[in-house]
């Protein structure tokens, strides 16, 4: 084994996303629209991209696709000149950034996912987890398939091939019946775009639209924060057990042909997870805003567990940043009526260390932290600080974190938590580590916990004050699984060891 280097992957105490989905219908530019949505939600993938276009031969009588792959950032997959004007031409495009959750990460995983079958070309890219997948690889391979891949996103290319209905739209339709679990699709096609989240709506996916000289150009895309570096405007989310059609009747008519999958539509369980944690605060997901949903979190933990002075001295709550930023906001200004308390930037977090990065000479998880992390002594110093954590999930690096913060010498040091104890893993898509691992198992008490990570108090938002915080909207409630076991769609046990390399 070499010692020299070792690759960390995620190295915090957070789940890690899952993936970014985007679709681009009628605008020249639609590989570069592309290219800045997948920009924009790179938090949910940091492992590969990749960009398929559809476009018209020379002689304007075939259509064809290009596609561009690769691992790592956005930034670097689709940088040499001319990829995405010369290579990634057309007015059709669909993009993924990876995260994997199911699968190896090898080029071969990387979506896209490209095919021309009977009914023409065909591309899709898929967020969220299927749970019937060994059920659903045994039946096609029995059949005659053969996987070029091993993740569970292929499995919807083969059933759509091998349907016998005859539309794309039928076809697809069909495909999303037989699958079960999780999923937020795009699809695009030689003839317009699909996008579909299944019958639960795990994971988000909305509709933005542009105004063009031909009519509209429409995007659809995990998070709406993707439309707005390129302005376009958001339309609405896909509702759940909704699949959407756009087509060349649309761009002209702004009217978004709209199906269900499943005849009956379940109560929708959105991932609580996505508001807590994994979308970006300046986003609409399940439309609604990220941010005022996380400020009610950190609202709720302030109510249910405020932090009091010692002497006179002031509160001082500071986050981790960047996902809990704005919980930590909504946490100070609750405290604050009970007791004097600031918000201050406390750490620093450097933005150039990625998900996966190395950390040369040692396997020192210290070194790990200060490498994302460093603390702004004047701030902490003979203060009372409470710092605020929007999960908890390893716990590993949480030590580390307040080692390094107490080197800063706070008078006391306490912890606050915008979601209840993460126990349990999710088969939704996103990565969790086994339930041994998780740090919620080893412990019986909060105080037992506080102690082990080295802070004078640790207290975590209760699971009802955490659904409180949730929007409420009709027909909708929310997967809590990963805090509660409760699996809104049953699990196939071994659904994940067939997809092993
Ligand atoms: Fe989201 Fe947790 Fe449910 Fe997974 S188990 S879908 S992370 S709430």
């Amino acid at each position: 084994m070499n010692n020299c280097s070792h690759i960390c992957k995620d190295d915090n105490d957070k789940a890690r996303p899952n993936c970014a989905v985007v679709g681009v219908y009628n605008n020249p530019e639609a590989s570069i629209m592309a290219y800045y949505a997948l920009h924009a939600l790179q938090h949910r993938g940091q492992e590969a991209s990749g960009i398929t276009t559809i476009y018209f031969d020379e002689e304007k009588n075939k259509k064809k696709y290009a596609y561009i792959k690769g691992e790592g950032l956005v930034l670097d997959v689709f940088s040499e000149n001319g990829a995405l004007t010369e290579v990634l031409k057309g007015d059709v495009a669909i993009g993924h950034n990876r995260y994997s959750t199911t699968g190896a990460s090898k080029i071969a995983n990387i979506q896209p996912f490209n095919m021309i079958y009977k009914n023409g070309i065909l591309s899709l890219a898929h967020n969220g987890n299927l749970t019937n997948t060994k059920t659903l690889k045994k039946m096609l391979q029995d059949e005659g398939a053969i996987f070029q891949t091993t993740t569970d996103s292929e499995v919807f290319l083969h059933l759509i091939a091998r349907s016998k209905k005859e539309t794309k739209l039928e076809q697809v339709r069909e495909a999303l019946q037989i699958a079960r679990g999780a999923y937020s699709l795009c699809i695009v096609t030689d003839e317009g775009m699909i996008a579909a989240r299944d019958p639960h709506g795990v994971r988000p996916l909305s509709i933005g639209r542009k105004k063009m000289e031909n009519g509209y150009s429409y995007m659809v895309a995990s998070e709406s924060t993707a439309f707005d570096i390129v302005n376009y405007e958001y339309v609405r989310s896909l509702k759940h057990n909704e699949m959407i059609l756009i087509d060349d009747d649309t761009v002209k008519t702004g009217k978004i042909k709209s199906f269900k999958i499943d005849e009956v539509t379940p109560i929708a369980k959105h991932c609580i997870f996505e508001y807590v944690y994994f979308s970006r605060p300046d986003s609409k997901i399940f439309g609604h805003n990220v941010d005022k949903v996380r400020r009610k979190l950190g609202k709720n933990l302030a109510e249910e567990s405020p932090v009091m002075p010692i002497k006179d001295e002031k509160i001082t709550v500071i986050s981790v940043p960047d996902s809990s930023n704005t919980a930590t906001l909504g946490y100070a200004r609750i405290n604050d009526n009970v007791t004097p308390t600031v918000f201050e930037i406390g750490l620093i977090r450097s933005h150039y260390v990625g998900r996966t990065f190395i950390s040369p000479g040692q396997n020192n998880r210290e070194l790990k932290v200060k490498t994302k992390f460093n603390t702004v002594q004047g701030v902490i110093e003979n203060r009372n600080i409470v710092v605020i954590d929007d999960s908890i999930v390893r716990g590993t690096t949480s030590k580390a974190l307040i080692k390094l913060i107490k080197g800063a010498k706070p008078m006391k040091l306490q912890m606050r938590v915008s979601s209840p104890p993460v126990k349990y893993p999710c088969y939704y898509g996103m990565d969790f580590p086994s339930r041994e691992e998780l740090i919620a198992n080893k412990f019986d008490t909060e105080e037992e916990l506080a102690d082990y990570i080295g802070v004078d108090s640790l207290k975590y938002l209760s699971l009802e004050k955490m659904l409180d915080s949730m929007p409420k909207d009709e027909g909708v409630s929310y997967c809590d699984a990963c805090f509660t076991g409760n699996y809104p769609i049953p699990i196939e046990k071994v659904n994940f060891e067939i997809l092993e390399d």
